[in-house]
């Protein structure tokens, strides 16, 4: 029978120093005496023993080895292995969608009495996680303004052991100096968790800049075509090894079918984020020379106020922007339903551009007094721009446009 483990032991020392695109394709990976040149999917939930005493042993932690998926599964492993490289963290625990993965870095690292500094303009369910069951445990949160370091600082407490933000922000595309909150969180002690999710590894690296853990909704950009629901915490061995002991406990690990799509996203990450990005810039650019068009969020716009921030921080500005309409809500929605083409839905990540209205979707839970605090007026719509060609995506959005 064939015997890989030579190769298997230097294979990911061999990858030292490779670039994204090779580890995307190839960290990770671990042969078997079948030979396989794809990552074989390990649809088992339990392993098997040769004897009582090797059962014995394994479950004793004496000798290495699966037991249980919901502890350790080789297809979850090679997922988590290639996504810590690409972020470059040491480690990486795999989840079942996004917000089990921040779950699992809340109860993971914190405890009754801690204080939590969180961006006011992150994902709505991270927020409703945070108010509707931290605080059940006695965790406190403050809201602070993602651009303002005064905020940040200011907002600080002796308690304070966690500050976590998206960067570029939904929708409006604002971006974080996170070089510099990561200096505030580290000078209070506190831990710096950023949401990748928007960017992803391969356009920005949030642990190089000082995060100390980084979270993903794997369901996005890194599945890339609107199959599977999965998500990742990455950092150092030290902080993922209670994120890890969280999912062995409470459950929500993730499949390795998942692991199986999201590690095929992640070998073509690297290009489909190059296109998402030519093909946002070409349409905000595009938008705003549109005559009905007020204002365009898009950090790659010269006239943006992240875009020297995002040059500096992200290989390319990503695949979301926002614009506002002449007009108002019904203008808006004039403009989504005038679409033929581009899905109307409120997911992001995908081959395919979706268009939603934040005010009456994703926002639509906030008073019009916060939802005017946080920039999101009724004239605004937020665009996932997709692989399509853009000229193609132009159209569909011109109809409605052209129209108003
Ligand atoms: C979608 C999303 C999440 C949650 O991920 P799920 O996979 O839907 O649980 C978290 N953060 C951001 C920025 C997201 O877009």
């Amino acid at each position: 029978m064939a015997d890989f483990s030579e190769f298997n032991a230097r294979y990911q020392s061999d990858l030292d120093g490779c670039e994204f695109e090779t580890l995307a394709v190839r960290a990770g990976q671990v042969r078997t005496h079948e030979c396989e040149h794809g990552e074989p999917i390990f649809a088992t939930s339990s392993y098997v023993f040769n004897s009582a005493a090797e059962a014995a042993a394994r479950f004793g932690g004496e000798s290495e080895g699966n037991v249980y998926s919901r502890y350790t599964n080789p297809t979850v492993r090679t997922f988590e292995d290639r996504l810590a490289a690409l972020e470059g963290g040491e480690a990486c625990a795999a989840t079942s969608s996004g917000m089990a993965a921040i779950y699992a870095v809340a109860i993971a690292h914190l405890k009754a009495g801690d204080h939590v500094l969180c961006s006011a303009s992150v994902f709505g369910s991270t927020i409703v996680l945070f108010e509707k069951f931290l605080r059940k445990f006695n965790v406190d949160i403050d809201y602070v303004d993602l651009l303002d370091l005064n905020d940040w600082q200011n907002k600080i407490r002796p308690q304070t052991k966690m500050l976590f933000l998206e960067s570029p922000s939904n929708p409006l595309n604002d971006v974080a100096d996170l070089a510099a909150i990561a200096g505030i969180a580290h000078n209070a002690g506190a831990l710096f968790v950023v949401d990748n999710c928007f960017c992803t590894p391969a356009l920005q690296q949030p642990l190089k800049l000082g995060a100390d853990l980084v979270v993903h909704s794997a369901t996005k950009y890194i599945d890339g075509q609107g199959r599977c629901m999965g998500g990742a915490v990455v950092g150092s061995a030290e902080l993922i090894e209670p994120v890890i002991g969280v999912l062995r406990s409470a459950g929500p690990t993730m499949s390795p079918f998942n692991a199986w799509v999201f590690l095929k996203g992640l070998e073509t990450l690297a290009l489909r984020m190059r296109v998402h990005s030519d093909n946002a810039l070409a349409l905000a650019q595009w938008l705003q020379s549109h005559p009905k068009v007020k204002k365009v969020n898009y950090c790659g716009l010269a006239d943006h106020s992240g875009h020297e921030l995002a040059k500096k921080q992200q290989r390319m500005f990503g695949g979301v922007l926002s614009f506002e309409v002449e007009g108002g809500r019904e203008e808006a929605w004039k403009v989504v339903d005038a679409t033929r083409m581009i899905s109307i839905t409120a997911n992001l990540g995908d081959a395919k551009t979706t268009i939603t209205h934040p005010g009456t979707t994703t926002h639509g839970r906030l008073s019009e007094e916060e939802r005017q605090k946080a920039g999101i007026t009724q004239a605004l719509l937020r665009v996932a721009v997709g692989l399509e060609n853009v000229e193609d995506i132009k159209r569909d959005l011109a109809a409605g446009l052209d129209a108003l």
